[in-house]
């Protein structure tokens, strides 16, 4: 090979964001009566992070995870997950998408109530075409192997929550959003929750965006953005993420 054969320089396999948000705004209702709850936000998430979004009560985070869910639409801007506009899907897209890239997680878990622990897993398991296994597996990642067939009115808030988890995971989504997921259990619950949470999404290779008030929370991130009326106001990232077992609120 001479010098001006020279083997093409391989591009550095520098993947983009995984979320980006361009001035996005939503606003509810019109005129005098009109909410903004969102006004010009911008985020750009890479692959693999766990993110959260902290701010104080009625800055705009479940209005965040809803448009990044495909949950709610935008008034204008631009959110683009995986390569795909979401903000230029029509409802056909945008059940696709939601059924095969978002997982949510709520605080007040959200289990159907007359099936049981695996069942709630597979029903969703199914949608994608999971295998047979997959829920029995996934609930075993979050440490329930032992209750699957469990009803959740038997099983504890902390366990409840775990299911939530493994039901938003079992489609191994692009992207995990989690709103409050720890606002309605005890300390040591929560942290449990979130150090399962955080394993399980890391072997599933998902994206993490967590909302919440509790900045306690946010030591456990790689990266933390705080939210305030309605725009991103700060956005750093944290080199050496706490163990979720050292939180303390
Ligand atoms: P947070 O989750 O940070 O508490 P939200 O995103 O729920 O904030 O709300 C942001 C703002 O938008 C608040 O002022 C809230 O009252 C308003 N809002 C949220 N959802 C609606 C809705 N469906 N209709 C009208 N206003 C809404
Ligand atoms: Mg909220």
């Amino acid at each position: 090979m001479t010098a001006t054969e020279s083997p093409p320089i391989p591009s550095p396999s520098r993947p983009g964001p995984v979320i980006r948000m361009e001035s996005v705004h939503k606003t509810f209702g019109s005129g005098d009566l009109a909410v903004h709850a969102l006004r010009g936000a911008d985020l750009a998430i890479d692959p693999g992070q766990f993110v959260v979004v902290l701010g104080p009560s009625g800055s705009g985070k479940t209005t965040l995870i809803n448009l990044i869910g495909g949950i709610e639409p935008a008034t204008s801007g631009r959110i683009v997950v995986h390569e795909v506009d979401v903000t230029a899907l029509e409802e056909r897209g945008l059940t696709d998408y939601r059924r095969a890239q978002v997982g949510f997680v709520f605080q007040f878990f959200n289990l159907i109530p007359t099936l049981t622990a695996r069942e709630n897993v597979s029903l969703v398991g199914e949608l994608v075409g999971a295998d047979g296994a997959a829920a029995a597996r996934t609930l075993e990642q979050v440490g329930l192997g032992d209750k699957a067939d469990r009803f959740p009115s038997s099983l504890s808030g902390g366990e409840q929550q775990r299911v939530a988890i493994a039901r938003a995971l079992v489609k191994r989504p692009t992207v995990l959003l989690l709103d409050e997921p720890t606002g309605s259990l005890d300390l040591e619950t929560g942290r449990q929750v979130l150090g399962v949470l955080h394993s399980a999404a890391r072997s599933f290779g998902s994206t993490v965006l967590l909302v919440t008030h509790n900045s306690a929370i946010a030591r456990m991130a790689d990266r933390v953005v705080h939210l305030h009326s309605g725009r991103v106001v700060e956005d750093r990232l944290q080199p050496v993420p706490l163990d979720a077992s050292e939180l303390q609120w």
